[in-house]
């Protein structure tokens, strides 16, 4: 008899549970990871980033193992797959708990029943499985701390042995045409490096972190120009490193504040993931009701000033570009960007949260929704309506000497930090003496943040009233 192990976000040999379980099966085994080429968008810096790891995973498994590649639509290529192999009787994965990989599965449930192969999914992407923690009446939490407090006290993970000596995994090559055509795709993929993939590069980023940044985190975290955060998110998404793995080495650390607050933002990962589980309908609709009938502007034109960097706010177009060159944003900026899209330029947070999908090299659906609907105030424990991010005072608060915007926006190189949160209070003598001329070089800002404000208050009162 034969099992397949098919591989998602979960791309590692080490601390993988449905991998364990497929290799202590006796069964000559398949290891195999299936490519939905549909779901490839050509300027997608997420999805470039994702199938450079899952090239590079191919590599790693192939030194002693094979990688089988399925290409195309997925229940095709399973049913491909169980036609070339009608003694195929197990499957071993790593579940999604929601969202669209959610949705796969239950119709890869199906499709397996039929064909009378047993099922044996996992929980491996998180500290806790989105079901696990719930309130003493059996619900799901909405509030972050309680939630927290809980989650804290019954983690129990441990990074779990894999023994990977096992002479029946199959080597042979069963679709060297869909090998080739993942091939072709790597290969027209952008010469550009977004991180450094692979397992040994996420555990030197957290050693890295964890020697160098953890102990102050709590403080650092909050100036991008530092870069004092973990930047783990882009493995965890992939996991080319296990959640485990992460959890184990930080028990390790001595106390700190620092150490405290890192574990509050795994904790986190897991609620939005728990919260997405319980809302499926939340990447389209906003978890307040209240907030549903908000008249949003959606001005076309602000959203290209938005997305290229070019809204006349420093401190967000230095992060919307830092989004589109690296693939990747630093928190304090995503919420000040998010803000700013929703409540200063009235765009529905579901634009953004589409972009974000498009260009982040650390896209996870729950995080990034969790993260959009906090800032929109739409979400559950999502900021106050009313409480609207000043861009320039974030930007004077977390980048006071403009550094960070000086590394993105080079064109605001010259201005000293009297002007670089502000550029529009320079009067012309000084646009003549910093050879910045707004309008030309550096645009006015697209909208008055004062006035912006009054009118996102209003809007959202009236769509509370409307409800
Ligand atoms: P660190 O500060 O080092 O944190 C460590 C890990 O904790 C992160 O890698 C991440 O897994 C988790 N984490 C930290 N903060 C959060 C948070 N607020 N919510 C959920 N998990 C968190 N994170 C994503 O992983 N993918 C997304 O698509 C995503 N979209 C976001 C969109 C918006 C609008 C906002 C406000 C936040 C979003 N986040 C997202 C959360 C957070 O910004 C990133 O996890 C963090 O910036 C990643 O960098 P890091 O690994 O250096 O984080």
């Amino acid at each position: 008899m034969i099992s397949v192990m098919w591989f998602r976000q979960d791309l590692r040999l080490e601390d993988n549970t449905a991998l364990k379980k497929a290799f202590d099966d006796p069964n000559e085994l398949i290891l195999l990871f299936q490519v939905n080429p549909s779901q490839f968008l050509e300027n997608s810096l997420n999805h470039q980033a994702f199938f450079q790891s899952v090239a590079h995973f191919q590599k790693e498994v192939n030194k002693p193992f094979h990688l089988q590649i399925l290409y195309g639509d997925v229940l095709m290529c399973f049913n491909q797959l169980k036609k070339a192999l009608p003694n195929w009787n197990t499957v071993y994965f790593n579940q999604n708990h929601c969202g669209s990989g959610h949705e796969r599965d239950q119709m890869m449930r199906h499709f397996f029943k039929e064909k009378q192969i047993s099922v044996v999914s996992c929980a491996d992407h998180q500290l806790h499985a989105a079901d696990e923690i719930k309130t003493k009446t059996n619900d799901d939490y909405k509030v972050f701390t309680p939630y927290y407090n809980q989650w804290i006290q019954r983690i129990k993970a441990a990074p779990i042995k894999v023994d990977l000596k096992k002479d029946n995994v199959i080597k042979e090559v069963l679709f060297p045409e869909d090998e080739e055509k993942f091939a072709q795709l790597i290969q027209a993929l952008p010469n550009k490096i977004y991180y450094l993939v692979g397992n040994q590069a996420a555990h030197q980023q957290l050693e890295l972190f964890l020697s160098q940044h953890l102990v102050d985190y709590q403080i650092a975290r909050d100036f991008p120009i530092q870069n004092k955060t973990s930047q783990l998110s882009p493995y965890l998404r992939t996991g080319e490193i296990s959640i485990r793995t992460i959890w184990q080495r930080l028990k390790e650390q001595p106390a700190s504040e620092g150490k405290e607050t890192f574990i509050k933002e795994l904790c986190w990962r897991d609620f939005y993931n728990m919260i997405y589980a319980a809302h499926p309908q939340q990447k389209d609709q906003p978890i307040q009701e209240a907030f549903t009938f908000i008249h949003w502007e959606n001005n076309p034109i602000d959203f290209d000033s938005w997305k290229a960097g070019k809204t006349g706010y420093p401190i967000v177009d230095a992060a919307m570009r830092q989004l589109n060159e690296t693939g990747w944003m630093h928190n304090r900026l995503r919420m000040i960007v998010a803000s700013f899209l929703t409540k200063d330029l009235l765009i529905d947070w579901r634009w953004g949260e589409k972009y974000f999908q498009q260009m982040l090299i650390d896209y996870e659906p729950a995080s990034n929704i969790g993260g959009w609907q906090w800032a929109a105030s739409t979400g559950t424990d999502a900021v106050p309506y009313f409480r609207i991010f000043n861009p320039s005072l974030q930007s004077k608060k977390f980048d006071a000497k403009g550094e960070f915007i000086r590394k993105f926006v080079p064109e605001l190189e010259k201005l000293p930090p009297a002007f670089i949160h502000e550029p529009q209070k320079m009067t012309g003598n000084e646009q003549q003496k910093y050879g910045i001329f707004l309008g030309e070089t550096y645009p006015n800002p697209i909208v008055n943040h004062q006035e912006a404000r009054k009118k996102a208050i209003a809007r959202y009162e009236l769509s509370k009233e409307l409800f």
